[in-house]
């Protein structure tokens, strides 16, 4: 159990319309955010107000908002080192359970929500590997893996080739007729 704090001083990250970011502070009770959730089995604590397309619950104050996930992590676990982001643990964006949550790395969430993806799927690693065992999205992930920092040898584990065909995807020597796609794993 996390030792939770009933007020605290939460820096959250505003993202303005031509995506520069700003930091605000200001104080907040977990107990303010806390109260519009509704607890599930499972100990989901879901925001039951507005939430965003991709699911996470927003919370309006002074004209701007707020991701709630964001702003019980920040009260609880304290403000996030630079370019930290929430991790779920239970994978529910709309969840607020501080003890679902924490910082991580963007590295970190993508991996987790790949491995999540992956063990649904099966995903392509496991049987026959080769360039034909991947898919047009293995392609793109690939792509956005490397960008984030992953290097070759461990995409190629985690995609079953080798290496060198990792090089040459990221390298758009092979699978060029694949469209670069911005970073879509934002939040
Ligand atoms: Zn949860």
């Amino acid at each position: 159990m996390v030792a939770m704090r009933a007020v605290s001083v939460v820096h959250v990250k505003q993202v303005r319309c031509n995506g520069i970011f700003q930091w605000y502070s200001f104080t907040m009770k977990l107990e303010d955010i806390l109260k519009d959730t509704t607890t599930l089995e499972n100990g989901c604590m879901v925001w039951n107000k507005s939430r965003t397309k991709g699911g996470y619950g927003q919370k309006g104050m002074n004209g701007t908002k707020y991701y709630t996930h964001r702003l019980v992590c920040e009260i609880v676990h304290g403000a996030p080192e630079s370019k930290q982001e929430v991790l779920h643990s239970c994978d529910n964006p709309p969840c607020c359970n501080p003890n679902h949550l924490a910082w991580g790395t963007r590295k970190q969430n993508v991996a987790d929500m790949l491995a999540k993806g992956r063990n649904r799927s099966n995903g392509p690693s496991g049987e026959n590997h080769g360039m034909s065992k991947l898919t047009r999205m293995d392609v793109v992930e690939i792509r956005i893996l490397s960008k984030n920092g992953f290097v070759l040898t461990d995409l190629a584990k985690m995609y079953g080739v080798s290496a060198a065909q990792i090089h040459l995807i990221v390298t758009r020597k092979e699978w060029k007729e694949v469209p670069e796609i911005g970073d879509f794993f934002t939040s």
